[in-house]
């Protein structure tokens, strides 16, 4: 992975050559920012430009055997640590699941963390850095190196490390090994042990512009068109706008569930609500709260369009088909409600709450909401 594969980010490509070229590379590194800007593909690419054998014009070679073993995930002396799912009666280290993780990183260079889910085989699932992943960390740290300057670490999401991983780690981002580097990359950074947080060098890396965004989907071969309309709505997110592009279909499945809830509940058919509400709970916690997320930005999109707002050109076809029937109904005296509404049963979703009955209040909740005319 090499600086120039990356699109944009020139201001935190700067900084990372910088570090490297000056000689001054940190013990402890974060790349901060939002979910889907490319950070772990940054965070790749200066591990490659420090082992680099012969770097020039601001990034490493790609072609010596060091750059050639990173772009193979082979290199000697880089270590992958990332939140894993544990296993029943097994220690749950990062290289147990290091094939999976590479898979993933190749088909997902942006990290989608849905993906990760996907490829552990639990969607509903909360990995985490487990303390023996620490205890393991530690242990490859103190052998030698294998032929580099230096040992890198690239840890993805240390917002997930379990806070006695967190301890056992400070000591060494406190008081590094000399040749060892920590390079982290956090999408929430706030949620990172402050006592890790405070002594790290952090850069920021910033969101996609959505012209960046449409640019990278049309790279892999989506249509202008498409491309402008998700990046648009994914604000910034790459992993969001390729979904959003790619999964037509998907969207089609959530615009069916959200059309159901709404005629139904207009029709006060309370049979047919229970059943739609046990259709949402069957899908599992994630999808569930996409739905929720989904509904929400068709109802904004409907209250927006007594305005005759451009955002209409967000949507698809067969949404604005829906809506433009629809958005009558979504008025001043109910759209806070309604979305108030759907962010309770996401946070309940969130909190593991029994979903049917969730999703059968809120359709309850809506035949009542629905009815108030503006
Ligand atoms: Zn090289």
């Amino acid at each position: 992975m090499k600086f120039s594969d990356i699109p944009g980010h020139d201001d935190a490509k700067r900084r990372l050559r910088e570090m490297a070229d000056s000689g001054r590379i940190p013990h402890a590194l974060l790349l901060e920012g939002p979910a889907g800007a490319g950070k772990f593909m940054l965070a790749r690419a200066f591990a490659s430009y420090i082992h680099c054998a012969d770097r020039h014009d601001g990034d490493s070679c790609g072609c010596c055997p060091a750059c050639r073993q990173a772009d193979s995930f082979g290199h000697l002396d880089t270590i992958y640590s990332f939140p894993v799912l544990k296993r029943s009666g097994k220690p749950a280290l990062s290289d147990d699941y290091l094939d999976d993780f590479k898979d993933f990183i190749t088909k997902y260079p942006y990290m989608d963390f849905d993906r990760w889910l996907e490829a552990m085989d639990n969607i509903n699932g909360q990995p985490l850095i487990y303390v023996e992943e620490g205890n393991e960390l530690l242990r490859r740290l103190t052998f030698k190196t294998r032929g580099s300057k230096f040992k890198t670490v690239l840890m993805w999401l240390p917002e997930r490390l379990q806070e006695a991983t967190a301890n056992k780690l400070l000591k060494l981002v406190e008081e590094a090994f000399a040749d060892t580097v920590f390079i982290m990359v956090s999408n929430s950074p706030r949620r990172i042990l402050p006592t890790i947080y405070s002594r790290v060098q952090r850069v920021t890396v910033s969101r996609y512009s959505d012209t960046e965004t449409a640019a990278i989907l049309t790279a892999g071969g989506i249509d202008a068109t498409t491309a402008a309309d998700a990046a648009r709505i994914a604000a910034g997110n790459v992993n969001e706008a390729l979904r959003l592009a790619m999964c037509t279909d998907e969207r089609l499945r959530l615009l069916d569930l959200f059309t159901t809830l709404m005629r139904n509940a207009y029709g006060r058919r309370v049979a047919d609500l229970r059943k739609w509400s046990l259709a949402v709970a069957d899908l599992g916690r994630e999808p569930a709260m996409g739905f929720i997320d989904y509904a929400t930005r068709l109802l904004r999109e409907s209250f927006l369009m007594h305005l005759a707002d451009e955002r209409l050109l967000t949507l698809n076809s067969a949404e604005r088909a829906f809506l433009i029937r629809f958005f009558p109904f979504i008025n001043e005296k109910n759209v806070e409600d309604l979305i108030a509404l759907f962010d309770a049963a996401r946070i309940d979703i969130a909190g593991n709450a029994n979903a049917k009955i969730v999703f059968f209040d809120l359709a309850v909740r809506t035949i009542i909401l629905l009815r108030r005319n503006g």
